[in-house]
């Protein structure tokens, strides 16, 4: 049995099973499959209904040489593959994002953003960003809008905003629609992973003019 109550949307389970998803949303939506039995699941199935239609389209389109290319490929990739690191039980981060900082918390190299709030960048390939947050208890983060798509899961601790209350392993989908002030709930530090594909759009002047600093 999980806690989650915020799940990703089909929408987002597909486009990752199709594999046409930037590296900074798959590892958000890795993250959160990999604690989540009911995504996971929905993963599953949509990845099937994939298998079929690449084996369809691999009966007319791959010659003999295309395949001995990819055969070939898998083997460099089989044997430059990095030791696999294993969650332990107690760690904030999910394998997946073990996998990616290289570690556990202690593994991140933070940056202050202000007010106690820290964040780290994490490097990928894409236009789309995925970071590490750190938030007092009993902080807001700015008031702020979207322009694009905003995933946020929580690690550890919890927030809350105008859509809810976001605990361990929960995921909160943002869009346009959305103008929210999340406040990490009291008596914990709140551990968020965030991937964005657009900047985020303040109301107030000051972030607004911090903006193109802290690079969110
Ligand atoms: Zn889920
Ligand atoms: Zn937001």
């Amino acid at each position: 049995m999980s806690d989650i109550n915020h799940h990703l949307t089909d929408a987002l389970l597909m486009s990752y099973a199709a594999g046409t998803l930037d590296e900074a949303f798959s590892l958000v939506v890795a993250t959160h499959v990999s604690l989540c039995d009911e995504c996971r699941a929905r993963l599953e199935a949509f990845e099937a209904v994939g298998g079929v239609l690449v084996e369809e389209s691999d009966n007319v389109a791959l010659s003999d040489d295309a395949l001995d290319a990819t055969f070939a490929l898998i083997d460099v990739g089989l044997s430059e593959e990095p030791e696999r690191r294993i969650a332990a039980p107690d760690s904030v981060f999910p394998t997946p994002l073990q996998e990616y900082v290289g570690g556990d918390l202690e593994a991140v190299r933070w940056r202050a953003l202000g007010g106690g709030v820290m964040q780290a960048v994490l490097k990928t390939s894409g236009n789309d960003k995925v970071r590490l947050l750190s938030i007092p208890g009993g902080t807001a983060m700015p008031d702020h809008g979207h322009r694009g798509l905003e995933l946020t899961m929580v690690l550890k601790g919890a927030f809350e905003d105008e859509d809810g209350y976001f605990g361990r392993g929960d995921v909160e989908v943002a869009n346009e629609d959305l103008h929210h002030t999340p406040v990490a709930v009291a008596g914990e530090t709140c551990i968020c992973l965030a991937a964005t594909d657009a900047p985020l759009r303040f109301k107030g002047i000051v972030p607004r003019i911090a903006q193109p600093f802290l690079g969110i």
